[in-house]
């Protein structure tokens, strides 16, 4: 029997996960969403739920037999359900790590059986403290101490990339890894901690903008629209097979001045004020200072990498509206 469905999408009703759909369905592909609905949101896929291409599950990735059944289902599938968020990994560590770990093995298993496709989506956090900037994928990972519960999200999706680099070695499965980095754009919430929401959202309501520690640390933000091309763009690589492979933007910015950016774009009379980390964070939490991608290999195996700068970006925002829920 041929698959229902070309991909299954898990985390689809997330933020990534409801861009992807919406480019797969816009290029004619049939996609079943499985998701929890713990941070997804139904609303993000109100253009799809209508369509007869696409179909939703409210499951979870930790039953062995939903996942097997959607499996079964695609010819594809896209991993990408996991626990996000600084404030999930801190409040709800367990949940965390069993999500992650055990989801991703679930999903692995299954793909096995019929040898089906899989990338499993993983993040720049497990580079961790990492000087070695910009990041190599096949740069060493510098993780902070087990009682320091930040590095439980790391180090699972770090296991994650493991397990996905065993099942392709061991048992010839087709494996991507993407190492996603900080991906924003519009019906992004900053309800779970993100800067980039929560600066915009700050700044439409005239609330003061909220700078943790002093500002110098830096990121690079891609565009959800363009991470979802690359994405898409290595699954469809047969050299990407078996590697782990950063997606992100290249153009560094420093939170201070990602704060006045949003400020002068919105038009805000918001003041900027600075948030020691003590205030900001639970204790036992730490920041990465620097976090830059090599995108030499997203580059030469696909053509592609974000290429959007931050003001397009806070405009298209912007313009898109604050999602429901947002902080
Ligand atoms: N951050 C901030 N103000 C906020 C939320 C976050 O200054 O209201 C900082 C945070 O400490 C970090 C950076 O923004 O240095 C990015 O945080 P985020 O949680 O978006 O992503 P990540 O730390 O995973 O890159």
């Amino acid at each position: 029997m041929s698959a229902r469905f070309d991909y299954l999408v898990t985390g689809g009703a997330g933020f990534i996960g409801s861009h992807l759909c919406e480019k797969l369905i816009s290029t004619g592909k049939t996609v079943c969403v499985l998701d929890n609905l713990s941070t997804g949101h139904l609303s993000n896929l109100q253009s799809l739920l209508p369509l007869e291409s696409f179909h939703f599950v409210q499951g979870s990735v930790l039953s062995a037999d939903t996942v097997n059944d959607c499996v079964n289902m695609c010819s594809e599938v896209i991993h990408l359900a996991a626990s996000v968020g600084v404030e999930n990994v801190i409040n709800k560590p367990v949940e965390t790590i069993e999500t992650n770990v055990n989801g991703t093995e679930n999903i692995l298993r299954a793909a096995r059986l019929k040898n089906t496709k899989v990338l499993i989506a993983s993040t720049s956090e497990v580079y961790g403290k990492s000087w070695e900037v910009p990041f190599q994928e096949d740069g060493d990972i510098v993780l902070g101490a087990t009682s320091r519960n930040r590095w439980s999200y790391a180090c699972s999706k770090a296991l994650d990339e493991f397990l996905a680099l065993a099942y392709s070695s061991s048992y010839n499965l087709p494996v991507v890894v993407c190492r996603f980095f900080n991906t924003v754009g519009p019906r992004q919430s900053g309800r779970y901690g993100m800067v980039l929401p929560r600066f915009i959202n700050q700044a439409l309501t005239q609330k003061p903008i909220t700078v943790f520690g002093n500002g110098t640390q830096t990121r690079c933000f891609s565009l959800v629209s363009e991470v979802v091309d690359c994405a898409l763009a290595l699954l469809n690589a047969p050299e990407a097979l078996g590697k782990v492979i950063n997606i992100g933007s290249t153009d560094e910015i420093t939170i201070l001045e990602l704060a006045r950016r949003v400020r002068e774009i919105s038009g805000s009379d918001s003041e900027i004020v600075i948030v020691p980390y003590e205030e900001a964070y639970p204790e036992g939490f730490e920041d990465m200072q620097r976090r830059v991608p090599n995108v030499s290999r997203l580059v030469s195996l696909t053509g592609i990498s974000p290429q959007a700068d931050i003001n397009t970006i806070i405009n298209q925002i912007i313009e898109s509206g604050i999602p429901e829920g947002a902080q």
